[in-house]
C-alpha cells in the first residue's frame, strides 16, 4: 500500500485537481493498492473523482463519539459507508495537539465500530529512540489500541504505519535498516498477539529516490507519504517503486 497524507493542505478546487493528476498516474495500478487522505471537507469531491476507480480515500483523523456537542469534530458514521478508511495516531495528532495513546485507542475502535479500515500510526521521537526506548515506545502505542477492542481486526482490514517522529516531513529517512528492524518487530509483536500482522508501512520522508530501496526491505509493506504525495508525479513514482517490489517478493 502507498497511502498519501495531504495533511492541512490545498483548497478544495486545488485539492480535486490533486486527485484527478493522481488518477491519472495511478488509476491502473494493479499491484499496490493506492490511498489519498485528503483534508476533511475535500473528501466528498475528492471522492466524486476517484468514484470509477480503485484508488481509496481516507480521512486524516476521527472522533471517537458518534455524535453530539463535540464542536469541529468528525465521527465514524459520518464517514461510514463511503470513505474507504482513516488514519489515527499520526504523530502529528500525539505531539501537536497532545492526542494520548488511549485517544488514539478509542478513535481506532470507533472506526472500526463502523466497519471503516484503519491506518494506525505509531513511532518513537528522536529522545525516545537516543534513549534507546524505540521498541517500548512502539509496544506501548500498539498494545494501548489492542487491549481497547475485543478482537484484532482482520488483517486486510487494519494497517500499521510505523513512523519515527524525527523523520517526519525532515528529510531525514530513516535508513532501510532501521525501518525494517522496527517494522519486523512490529510484524512479530502483533503476530504474536494477533495471530497474524496487518501490513506494515513506513512513513518520514520517503521520496521518490529512496522508496525503491525502503520498499524492497523484508517486512516494509509500502509507504505512507506526506510532503512527496502533494506532488503528483513523486507519487506515481514512489506507488511505481512499491509495485516494483511487490512483484520482486
Ligand atoms: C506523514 O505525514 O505521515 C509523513 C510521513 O510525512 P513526510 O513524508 O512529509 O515525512
Amino acid at each position: 500500500m502507498v497511502a498519501g497524507n495531504w495533511k492541512m493542505n490545498t483548497t478544495i478546487p486545488d485539492g480535486v485537481a490533486l486527485a484527478r493528476a493522481v488518477l491519472e498516474r495511478c488509476g491502473a495500478e494493479g499491484t499496490v493498492d493506492v490511498a489519498v487522505l485528503p483534508p476533511f471537507v475535500h473528501l466528498w469531491p475528492v471522492r466524486e473523482v476517484l468514484a470509477a476507480s480503485s484508488i481509496l480515500l481516507g480521512a486524516q483523523d476521527v472522533f471517537w463519539e458518534e455524535g453530539g456537542a463535540y464542536t469541529g469534530e468528525i465521527s465514524p458514521p459520518m464517514l461510514a459507508g463511503w470513505c474507504d478508511l482513516v488514519l489515527v495516531g499520526h504523530s502529528e495528532r500525539r505531539h501537536l495537539f497532545g492526542e494520548t495513546d488511549a485517544q488514539t485507542a478509542h478513535k481506532f475502535a470507533a472506526a472500526r465500530r463502523h466497519g471503516l479500515m484503519v491506518i494506525l500510526a505509531v513511532g518513537e521521537t528522536e529522545t525516545e529512540r537516543d534513549e534507546g526506548r524505540t521498541v517500548p515506545v512502539v509496544d506501548r502505542q500498539l498494545e494501548a489500541v489492542l487491549a481497547e477492542i475485543d478482537a484484532p481486526p482482520p488483517a486486510d482490514e487494519w494497517v500499521i504505519a510505523y513512523e519515527p517522529v524525527w523523520a517526519i516531513g525532515t528529510g531525514r529517512t530513516a535508513s532501510p535498516a532501521q525501518a525494517e528492524e522496527v517494522c519486523a518487530h512490529i510484524r512479530a509483536a502483533v503476530s504474536a498477539r494477533a495471530g497474524e500482522s496487518p501490513r506494515v508501512l513506513y512513513g518520514g520522508s520517503v521520496t521518490a529516490d529512496n522508496a525503491a530501496e525502503l520498499f524492497s526491505r523484508a517486512g516494509i509493506d509500502g509507504g505512507l507519504i506526506g510532503g512527496a504525495s502533494l506532488k503528483p508525479e513523486l507519487f506515481a513514482d514512489i506507488v511505481a517503486a512499491a509495485a516494483l517490489a511487490a512483484l520482486a517478493r
